[in-house]
Formats: C-alpha cells, structure tokens, sequence
C-alpha cells in the first residue's frame, strides 16, 4: 500500500494535521516522533522535521529506509523574497536551492557538489496535484510556483533579503529544510513536493508576529491543502 509522508517544520502545523487522522500512534526514532496512520482512507507518516538542513535530512532519510515512505510532501511557512510574494500568499516549489552553499572556486558558488547541479527539481505531477489543492482549499489566495531557495538562517533583516534577491532573482521564497529534503528525495528517487505559506518577507520585520501568524494562519492552510490532497 502507498505511503504519503506528510513533514512539517513547526509544531503548530503538525498538530494541525494530526487532528485530521483518527488512528496515528507514535513510533520514536533517532530522537523523533514519527506518526503511523491514516487520513481520508491513506496510510500516512505524519512528523516534524525540525528546523534547519541537516535535522530535515535526517528525517527524510529515516521516512524512506525505516518507514518505506514512497512520497514526501512538505507543507510549512518561508519567507518571501521575490516582488509580489506577501504573507498570506502560497508557494509550491518547482526546485530548491541551498542559498549557503559555496564550495567555490573548487565547484560554482551554490553547485552541490559532485552533483553537478545547484537546485533539485521537485516531483511535476505531485507538485501540480499539491499546487491543485491549495487552490480547492484555499480559493481566492494567490499561489505562486518556482525556485525556493534554503539555508540555515532565518533570513530577518532588508540587508540579507535584498542580497539574496540581487544574487537569485529567480528565487520567490526562503526558508530552512527544503533543499535538505530534495536532495535526499533525489538520493533515494522518492518524490517530493513542497507548500509553503508566506509568513514574513524575511525583512526586518519578519519576526513580528511569526509565532501568532504560524499557529493562526499558517496551519490552517497546512491542514486544509493536506485534506484536499487527499480527499
Ligand atoms: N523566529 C522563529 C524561528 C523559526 S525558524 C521562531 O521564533 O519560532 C523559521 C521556520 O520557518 C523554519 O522552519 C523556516 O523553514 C521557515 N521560515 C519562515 N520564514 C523564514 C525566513 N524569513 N527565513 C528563513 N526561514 C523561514
């Protein structure tokens, strides 16, 4: 039976999609909580990341060799970069980009290497089933679709922001885990696609209301695009 892994950043949001399954129980490994069980009918993985690269690695590695996951999909909340992406818009992920990443000049400044490549694309037709969801959920909000760039940095201040869209002007948003994700997805040939709520414009206001905007808005968008995926 397939698999669906459903991966989270934040507590809020997999509270959010843990209220949806009627059945989870808890399995612990390597220091996570992964819950087994199902939602509309699906058997699905539901876990937190935790913030930052190296913590999404893991878990994603751990989804695929212990849970046999044959899908991840991400939903959690970044950083508008690009002109026009304002919180409260969402994005899918057409690839990622690890924008602290700088073998240079033995490899091209952001190329991962030995890869070859400096952005793994995300899973087309499980991103175009994800981008269709947030659309049924959430109608009348604006969904954008590219490059999302990570790094282990919440990007909160006009400097930082401005350098990154100087140097990727493709790049519509930011955030911690999803490069991460990609690349292991990519190791293991598991499909992976990614949502995105756009809680700040990682300006210098972007810690304002993170929290209140994550456990208000944000996991309510999670919740419901993930319902709609699924139903
Ligand atoms: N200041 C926050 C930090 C949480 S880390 C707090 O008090 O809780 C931010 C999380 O949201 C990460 O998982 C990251 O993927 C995402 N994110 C949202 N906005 C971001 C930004 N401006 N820069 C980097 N990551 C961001």
């Amino acid at each position: 039976m397939p698999r669906l892994a459903i991966v989270s950043a934040m507590h809020e949001e997999l509270a959010a999609v843990l209220a949806l399954m009627p059945d989870e129980s808890r399995q612990a490994v390597a220091g996570r909580e992964f819950w087994v069980g199902h939602l509309h009918g699906q058997e699905v993985v539901a876990v937190l990341s935790r913030i930052g690269k190296v913590a999404a690695a893991t878990t994603a590695a751990v989804l695929v060799e212990r849970f046999g996951v044959d899908r991840i999909v991400f939903t959690g909340v970044a950083g508008g970069l690009a002109p026009g992406v304002e919180v409260g818009h969402v994005v899918v992920a057409d690839a990622f980009l690890q924008h602290d990443l700088d073998a240079s000049p033995i490899f091209p400044r952001y190329e991962v290497p030995l890869y070859g490549t400096d952005r793994f694309a995300t899973d087309g037709p499980l991103s175009e089933r994800l981008a269709a969801a947030a659309q049924r959920a959430l109608p009348g909000t604006r969904l954008h679709r590219g490059l999302v760039i990570s790094g282990d940095r919440f990007v909160s201040t006009d400097s930082e922001s401005r350098h990154l869209q100087a140097v990727l002007p493709q790049a519509l948003a930011v955030e911690m885990e999803g490069a991460a994700i990609a690349q292991v997805c990519h190791d293991y040939g598991v499909p992976f696609a990614a949502v995105r709520t756009v809680s700040d414009r990682a300006d210098d206001a972007a810690h304002g209301d993170f929290t209140r905007f994550v456990r208000e808005v944000a996991s309510r968008h999670s919740a419901a695009i993930v319902q709609a995926l699924l139903s």
